[in-house]
């Protein structure tokens, strides 16, 4: 008896079980993202109903597609025992994918396990006709079958099992396809099997009164559609929620981070570094250990930022907390407290000399240099160091000693460090007093200059002034720059002050004009953060304008710190000065680290060598000497003038001339003197 089949349903029972397969890779996803037991059951089970049911229906509709010319039905307790081989070989087949490791034994095991459930869901189905007599099958189309079954199940299983993770890429588009290769892989199966059925003639079918065909598998299309969809909707539905509470969690993940983490740099933030550090005060205390805070700023940091912008300032932050993290030891704990402000915290310190040691570690990696973004920068820190339990035995008093310390090694000369000491906090007491003083300066009128004048090394004629100054404060006395500056740096106040010193100038130059002296050159001091001032020479010749001075008689004096620390701007700047007739000198030339190529691109008129050199052609002998003297061969081969500066004694005065220095400046010379005193000097002695 030969049957014929009914092509749309053909197509149909493709589409199930392309649908089928798809929920079956959505849900095994969504296992696979699961890790509460319960939940995972619950999936595990629905799953394999809805997919076992997706599986048989397409079984039915091909029964339905292939038509026999007798009346066909189903006894009802064989066909609910094929669709329970059905749900038990989905749950089976769900379990597998969505173990975490697949091994190829195990694959295999499994193919075969659910190869064989398939086939005998299929012939299980077949049975629930009870034809009789019974179904023939041929051996070789039967062993395909089931061949088929087997190799289609390992396939379905390795892929579903790859694309259990909804984390990849296009996972909807590979779901889609490996679906309809597991349609095609089940279906491909179905017909198989039913090639290998001989329907002998004269056969009927046993279970023809039990349940109308027809109405079966139209039921059961509706049905088993019906239960794909719910399951898919459920799945996606149940994945959002996922989603929100996963996406809830890492929010609330990020929320914490960020109360405790530096967002730029990542190290832990105050609030962070505030815990530790009672964390191991209350850890000191129980084992008698110490611990050191190392307490640092990033000297000139404002200048950097200001001038080349906030982007590189945070390169140079990143930077500079690398080479922290790189300096320190497993245990101990770096962090940013904002700004520029980091400190370290050193647990289990053996000596103090432990930290002294840290210190040492990280000035020296920061003098390497650094690369913020295209610029090579050279950026230092001053450290300040308190230990516990002698300098302090709270937070508060910790951290505010080492930020006092740290305060001093700025005072020191800055790019080193200091320990603690009791002293300092009168250091600290005098800080506050300063600022309020420098609050008060400008408009008090408590500023003065003096001037120092300069002597050509030949001749000895007075060859110019540079012009100091000074705060004269009713309460506090007579404040010198070393002192002030430094402060006034930091806070920002340097910019008025130093417009300022440029207009006193200015009138003193005038009056002594007035007065009917000589013109006279003076030289007036910049420090870092005017430098980076945009408009700093516009505003300087808006000065010279207003009080009538010419720019031939005033040249600035930039140290060589400063002047290194962005050699490239450097540069721009001194060019735009020159191009208003000011000349430019590089002060204390020693104390920085130069190079040569830049300092011949500065094409600066002169050198100043800092009075450490000038003493020590008397202290260090020999080599002093040798020192001095290639400071001036060097500058006099690249164009420029060497003033000395410091020069206290005969002797030095001696060996400067015979080096062929070209100005002197000096107390043995002259001290820097009242605008009166310096006028009076002036007379007649006919300099330019
Ligand atoms: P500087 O530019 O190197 O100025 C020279 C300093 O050396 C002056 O100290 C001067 O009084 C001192 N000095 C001169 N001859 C001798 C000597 O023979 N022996 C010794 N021991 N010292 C000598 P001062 O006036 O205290 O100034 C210190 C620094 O303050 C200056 O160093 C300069 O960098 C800064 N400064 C001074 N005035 C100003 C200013 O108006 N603006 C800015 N931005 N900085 C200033
Ligand atoms: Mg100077
Ligand atoms: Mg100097």
């Amino acid at each position: 008896m030969h049957g014929t089949y009914n092509l749309w349903l053909v197509a149909a029972s493709l589409v199930v079980a392309t649908l089928a397969s798809y929920t079956a890779l959505d849900i095994s996803g969504r296992i696979a993202m699961l890790s509460q037991s319960r939940v995972r059951h619950a999936w595990l089970a629905g799953g394999a109903a809805s997919m076992g049911i997706g599986i048989w229906s397409m079984h039915f509709i091909g029964v339905l597609a292939f038509e026999l010319p007798i009346p066909l039905g189903y006894d009802l307790k064989i066909t609910a025992g094929s669709l329970g081989i059905a749900v038990l070989v989905s749950f089976f087949a769900l379990h597998v994918i969505t173990s975490r490791r697949l091994t190829a034994a195990r694959l295999i095991a499994s193919s075969v396990l659910m190869g064989a459930g398939i086939a005998a869901m299929h012939y299980t189905g077949d049975a629930a006709m009870r034809m009789n007599p019974a179904i023939e099958y041929d051996p070789r189309l039967f062993a395909a079958s089931i061949a088929i079954a087997v190799i289609a199940s390992g396939a379905a299983l390795w892929i579903a099992h790859m694309l259990s993770d909804a984390r990849q890429k296009n996972v909807l588009a590979k779901r889609t396809a490996a679906a309809f290769v597991m349609g095609i892989a089940i279906t491909g199966m179905h017909y198989t099997g039913n090639a290998a059925a001989n329907f002998l003639p004269g056969a009927i079918c046993g279970a023809a009164n039990d349940v109308d065909a027809r109405w079966l598998a139209t039921t059961v299309v509706l049905f088993t559609l019906a239960i794909l969809i719910i399951t898919l909707v459920l799945s996606r539905f149940d994945a959002r929620t996922a989603l929100l509470a996963g996406s809830v969690t890492r929010l609330n993940g990020q929320i914490v981070r960020m109360a405790t983490f530096d967002t730029l740099t990542d190290l832990p933030n105050r609030r962070t570094m505030n815990e530790r550090i009672e964390r191991a005060i209350r850890g000191a205390k129980q084992s008698g250990s110490r611990f050191a805070i190392l307490f640092m700023d990033l000297d000139g940091f404002k200048t950097i930022n200001d001038s080349l912008g906030h982007t590189v300032g945070d390169e140079v932050l990143k930077a500079f907390a690398r080479r922290l993290q790189e300096c320190v030891r497993g245990g101990d704990t770096v962090a940013r407290l904002g700004g520029d402000e980091f400190v370290v915290m050193l647990e289990n310190l053996h000596a103090p000399t432990d930290a002294e040691k840290m210190a040492e570690r990280i000035l020296d990696m920061m003098r390497k240099g650094l690369l913020a973004g295209k610029h090579p920068l050279q950026v230092m820190p001053s450290i300040g160091i308190a230990l516990y339990p002698q300098d302090g035995d709270s937070v508060e008093s910790l951290l505010k000693h080492a930020d006092v310390a740290m305060y001093e090694a700025k005072r020191g000369g800055r790019s080193t460090y200091r320990f603690f000491e009791a002293s300092m906090n009168e250091a600290a007491v005098r800080t506050l007093q300063i600022q309020q003083a420098l609050h008060e300066a400008l408009n008090g009128g408590h500023f003065y200059l003096l001037f120092q004048p300069k002597f050509r090394g030949k001749s000895g004629e007075l060859a110019g002034a540079e012009a100091l100054i000074r705060l004269d404060h009713p309460e506090i006395g007579t404040l010198t720059p070393l002192e002030f500056i430094p402060i006034a740096e930091r806070s920002g106040q340097i910019v008025q002050i130093g417009y300022w010193v440029v207009r006193e100038t200015c009138r003193h130059l005038a009056r002594w004009r007035e007065e009917g002296r000589p013109p006279v050159k003076v030289a007036i001091n910049l420090s870092p953060r005017q430098m980076s001032e945009a408009d700093l020479v516009a505003n300087i010749m808006a000065i010279l304008r207003e009080e009538r001075v010419a720019s031939e008689q005033i040249m600035f004096e930039i140290t060589e710190t400063v002047a290194m620390q962005d050699a490239p701007r450097t540069i721009e700047m001194i060019r735009v000065f020159q191009e208003n007739g000011f000349e430019i000198a590089i002060d204390d030339f020693g104390t920085g680290y130069s190079s040569l190529a830049y300092l011949q691109r500065f094409r600066a008129k002169q050198l100043k060598i800092d009075r450490f050199f000038t003493n020590g052609l008397d202290e260090n002998g020999q080599e002093g000497r040798a020192i001095v003297s290639a400071i001036i061969a060097l500058a006099h081969s690249l164009d420029m003038d060497v003033v000395a500066e410091g020069v206290e004694t005969g002797s030095q005065l001696d060996r400067l001339q015979d080096m062929m220095c070209d100005e002197m400046q000096g107390f043995l010379l002259a001290m820097p003197l009242s605008a009166e005193a310096f006028g009076g000097m002036l007379e007649g002695s006919g300099v330019v």
